[in-house]
């Protein structure tokens, strides 16, 4: 009787709760390929990347950040912020007391650059209870306000940012992290082809080779997800830091060197960071801020010089003390110099963020996103606020908005809100409970009576078959 009414209850239990209960739990990759330019599949076959755009959504193309460099413009896809805002303003760190630098890969484990008020993605999604991780994307070396991303790996110095076994290797570490120890968010970084498009430039057939070796890349990267089990859950956000442009070379070029031009003098220069491509950023000694202003300003055609306080609304790029007092760039195909020419790269990033070669491509797919959906350009801003909103997590401020992304995304309640369904998840659980709690009430009441029966019965006649007993019994 009990194993039938046990059986009973589960059957009872599973129509209740209804199969399956709750929807997957949404994860996220956030991909970036370094210097991948919004155009660069239009000359390449990239059939993996088209079959993307078929599974998923494409964008025309998305706009960084101002400085449109590495560092900055990482740190603003892990943190929704502009980079005025987020203080990552370099890819170098610099002291101007001291006029001590640091190059990129140096800067990554200089603490305090990264970590001055604003969290990244990492930290925020381990506050709220989720787990994340990160393999060689900018900003993992640092600790944040004591924190670090749970699982990270920091590439050595000198890596090779080309080799493609190593790149298979990494998404499957990065695929197995989600699967064996069940985080939620990472943050996955490739070298290329931005290498590549500096060395030989973003029209060269060795940046197309590259394109094409990135693609191989995104179809190991889906097959890997699909190994792992992944495909349920996992969605995965492809895009990058900046684009790239060809530098103009030859002798009909105006190089601009800035201590050729008249009225200039570095004797007026407290600290300089110049020689970076497109971009540099100048300390005046004290009282010195108007010569160099005014000896800079309309020198050369193709250099855009600016004070800190008046810079361009749209660059964002003020508002920060790490900024110098005059913020200097130059136009597409030009870069900056000190005091002689010294930059021999045939491609270069740096340049303002409207510029169309500056723009990177983005890619998402996977359970939360819409198929087959091309959508008009955004600034990457916006990335943050998207990747807080399919992991259920609540974002700090920021400067992007959901509503620029969230029509990517099949609805805003299905796939989308884990919060939701975990709360449905309970309630159906609770009901499943009580009914199953109800119906033992019922069976137990009902043997109890019986029994009592049966026994006030065989009190009366004692002479009961067996038989008799038998069928009350299985009539229930
Ligand atoms: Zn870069």
């Amino acid at each position: 009787v009990m194993l039938r009414a046990a059986s009973l209850c589960v059957l009872l239990a599973c129509l209740v709760l209804g199969v399956p209960v709750a929807k997957e739990k949404q994860k996220v990759l956030l991909i970036s390929f370094d210097g991948f330019r919004w155009d660069y599949d239009r000359d390449v076959d990239t059939p993996n990347l088209d079959q993307m755009a078929k599974d998923g959504v494409k964008a025309q193309y998305v706009t960084p950040p101002y400085l449109t460099v590495t560092s900055p413009t990482h740190f603003t896809l892990l943190t929704g912020r502009y980079i005025e805002n987020h203080g990552v303003i370099h890819n170098m760190w610099f002291n101007t007391a001291t006029s001590e630098k640091k190059g990129y890969y140096q800067t990554q484990f200089v603490n305090e650059w990264w970590d001055n008020g604003t969290l990244p993605i990492w930290i925020t999604a381990q506050r709220q209870g989720l787990k994340a991780g990160s393999l060689h994307f900018p900003g993992t070396a640092s600790s944040y306000q004591g924190e670090f991303a749970t699982v990270r790996e920091v590439e050595p110095n000198f890596y090779n940012y080309s080799n493609e076994t190593s790149w298979y290797e990494n998404t499957d570490k990065v695929m197995s992290w989600f699967r064996d120890q069940d985080l939620d968010f990472v943050s996955l970084y490739f070298g290329e082809p931005d290498v590549t498009g500096h060395k030989y430039g973003p029209d060269s057939p060795e940046r197309r080779e590259m394109v094409k070796q990135v693609d191989r890349a995104v179809g190991y990267i889906r097959n890997s997800a699909e190994k792992h089990g992944l495909t349920k859950q996992l969605n995965i956000i492809m895009t990058a830091d900046h684009g790239m442009t060809t530098i103009f070379r030859g002798p009909d070029v105006e190089e601009i060197v800035l201590s050729k031009i008249p009225g200039f003098s570095f004797s007026d220069v407290s600290f300089q960071l110049l020689d970076y491509g497109p971009s540099g950023m100048l300390l005046p000694k004290p009282g010195k801020l108007e010569t160099i202003y005014t000896a800079l300003k309309g020198a050369h055609p193709n250099l855009h010089v600016y004070k800190k306080e008046e810079m361009p609304e749209h660059l964002h790029f003020s508002n920060n003390d790490r900024i110098l007092p005059i913020v200097l760039w130059t136009d597409p195909g030009f870069v900056l110099n000190g005091y002689l020419p010294v930059q021999f790269n045939k491609g270069e990033h740096g340049f303002d963020n409207q510029e169309m070669d500056m723009k990177p491509f983005f890619r998402a797919v996977g359970p939360a996103f819409h198929q087959n959906l091309e959508v008009g350009p955004f600034e990457t801003v916006n990335i943050y606020p998207l990747m807080c909103h399919i992991l259920g997590i609540q974002p700090e401020v920021n400067d992007g908005q959901l509503s620029v992304t969230q029509h990517m995304l099949v609805t805003s309640k299905q796939t989308t809100q884990p919060e939701g369904e975990t709360r449905n998840f309970w309630k159906n659980g609770f009901i499943g409970l009580a009914a199953v709690a109800g119906f033992l009430i019922i069976v137990f009441t009902v043997l109890t009576t019986r029994k009592i029966i049966k026994s006030k019965r065989q009190n009366k006649k004692s002479d009961s078959s067996p038989e008799e007993e038998k069928s009350k019994q299985t009539s229930l």
